[in-house]
């Protein structure tokens, strides 16, 4: 089993989902630091949520959700592309509570004042933010909830996650576009698939393959599969977009810097890359010399 995303259709409805398994990408995420129990199962269903979500994109791009609160969370960030690439991040104190690991509700019932972003950046074209309330118990709660008053199509989805893997699943029941699919379509079918769905145990959505879970749970309806995506860790991280960063801090900043660390090191927090400018390369980004 590897980290994958299988989109699935039910024939002839307007029912669509996504499955998403992710194990060595996951794997490698939380080896970048030194997580509490309850940050890595966070972040475990924070990525498998963004897979998710960015395949109900039809843009390129990228999706990240992110949490922030006040307290001894900080903040936490997972983020995939349309590549299919993933990583993440969090920041926080030590606190008790991040020992236990049960799901996203162990982080979440602690938080103060927490928020939750959806932003999406296509590559080209206008940022999108999104405000999320997290009032829910976890955070598959919350997310059907944005989809709901937002989006207004209706949404279920289970996340799972443990140290070693994590797992998402979302079924939507798409707009119908005409009177003749409204005619169509079998009534029961949404509330006979939501409940089927809510049949699915954490486990299982961690710990058997993607097509095993389908069957277990659809295995009465007609369900297509395209072909299956691959998804991996990667990071966007560059000495191009390091730069970027030492411009917008401007020269002064700089060259107080360089009186202290030269070369500039930088470090990625997402995949540990370090970036090193030295005194002519810094100031070269304002066109200065050394003198
Ligand atoms: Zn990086």
């Amino acid at each position: 089993m590897s980290d994958l995303r299988q989109r699935f259709f039910i024939e002839d409805s307007p029912v669509r989902g996504e499955i998403v398994h992710l194990e060595e990408a996951l794997q490698t995420i939380l080896a970048q630091r030194d997580y509490a129990p309850a940050i890595q199962v966070l972040l475990g269903e924070m990525l498998s949520a963004t897979a998710l979500l960015a395949s109900t994109l039809k843009i390129k791009g990228r999706i990240s959700l992110q949490i922030q609160a006040s307290g001894t969370f900080k903040w936490a960030m997972a983020e995939c592309n349309h590549l299919g690439e993933i990583r993440a991040l969090a920041d926080y104190e030590p606190d008790p509570h991040f020992q236990q690991a049960e799901d996203s509700s162990t982080v979440l019932k602690t938080l103060v004042n927490p928020v939750l972003f959806i932003n999406i950046e296509p590559e080209f074209g206008e940022r999108y933010q999104g405000i999320v309330p997290l009032d829910k118990p976890n955070l598959a709660g919350c997310l059907m909830q944005y989809y709901d008053l937002s989006a207004q199509i209706p949404t279920r989805i289970v996340l799972a996650s443990n140290d070693q893997r994590s797992g998402g699943l979302l079924i939507q029941l798409l707009p119908r576009n005409s009177e003749e699919e409204q005619q169509r379509v079998d009534e029961d079918l949404w509330p006979r698939l939501t409940m089927l769905t809510e049949t699915l145990k954490t486990s299982e959505l961690t710990d058997l393959e993607v097509q095993e879970v389908l069957y277990r749970l659809y295995n009465e309806e007609e369900v297509r599969l395209p072909e299956v995506e691959h998804l991996k860790f990667g990071c966007t991280c560059s000495k191009e977009r390091c730069a970027t960063a030492l411009t917008q801090i401007g020269a002064n900043a700089v060259r107080e810097t360089l009186e202290h660390q030269n070369p500039i090191v930088m470090d990625c927090q997402f995949c540990n890359a370090r970036y090193q400018f030295t005194a002519e390369e810094a100031l070269g980004l304002f066109g200065e010399h050394l003198s």
